[in-house]
């Protein structure tokens, strides 16, 4: 049990399905677009299959407007996606303007096969992954088996929600200006990218910690306080999308200069640092070489 089965879920802001299917010419142009958001901003899988066969049962006929409670959130990955939404609305609508920022919801699309984006056309094997233009977080559920499957992670619920807290993470960066100010085209382990990674992270923690008591609108906790196992399950599959491990799960040798995301000591380290310290603490800019 994750969430509160009595909390309210808010789902008038997440589409599954929304985006447009199949069958779009895509030039090479929109590739390299796309190839650079997925290096940046989600989880490069080209190297790793979809466990699921793109577009097949691919949900069409929406769940997503039956999200109503904590209890679907508990039953249905879509609806855990819809609850993730709301705790993370609720949270960062209170938190980012005590950071000095300008809070705006990101839209949240749940897909899969191929589908169009205002970065281009994506699909399943780029992972989940935030478009600035659009200022929405695109999410393929079937990436959580590759997560459980190939990738070797714990999984479950809070390993899930991290996920989307990591690219709402992005979506804070962008609505602050910071991914305007820093040089996105660089790799390696003190890159900006790097930064970039290491701080959706750390924004990913914050939440984490604070996401235990914020409330729906009636009042209700819409999570139950996280166990140690809960913790940890985050903390792995923030391993595990590390850099290196991804790299070596792909078949190859670990090689640091074209890292994009961190490591996992590092993005295990960062999120830990947004979940004991708030959002506050996430200045990686700021953290010299030390990451
Ligand atoms: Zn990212």
């Amino acid at each position: 049990m994750t969430f509160n089965d009595d909390a309210r879920l808010d789902s008038s802001k997440v589409r599954r399905g929304g985006r447009g299917g199949t069958g779009v010419a895509v030039g090479g142009g929109t590739l390299l677009v796309l190839f650079l958001v997925s290096q940046l901003l989600g989880v490069d899988l080209t190297g790793l299959a979809p466990a699921t066969d793109p577009g097949a049962g691919s949900g069409e006929d929406s769940t997503v407007e039956n999200c109503e409670t904590g209890a679907d959130a508990n039953a249905n990955v879509d609806c855990r996606m819809v609850g993730a939404y709301t705790s993370l609305d609720d949270y960062w609508a209170e938190a980012f303007p005590e950071l000095g920022g300008q809070y705006a919801s990101p839209g949240m699309y749940l897909e899969s096969g191929t589908w169009q984006t205002g970065c281009g056309t994506a699909s399943s094997a780029m992972g989940p992954f935030y478009c600035p233009p659009d200022q929405s977080i695109y999410v393929d559920t079937s990436f959580f088996e590759v997560l459980t499957g190939q990738l070797g992670a714990d999984g479950g619920p809070l390993a899930e929600m991290y996920v989307v807290a990591h690219e709402w993470g992005h979506h804070l960066q962008n609505l602050g200006g910071i991914m305007d100010r820093i040089d996105r085209q660089d790799t390696g382990p003190t890159s900006d990218g790097v930064r970039l990674e290491l701080q959706a992270d750390c924004f990913a923690g914050a939440w984490a910690q604070n996401a235990q008591s914020t409330q729906d609108a009636e009042g209700t906790t819409l999570l139950e306080p996280f166990t140690e196992e809960q913790l940890a399950s985050a903390m792995d599959a923030a391993a595990t999308v590390g850099d290196d491990h991804i790299q070596s799960s792909q078949g190859g040798s670990v090689n640091p200069e074209q890292w994009t995301h961190g490591s996992s000591e590092s993005r295990q380290k960062w999120f830990l640092q947004g979940y004991e310290n708030g959002p506050g603490a996430c200045d990686t800019f700021a953290a010299g070489a030390d990451l």
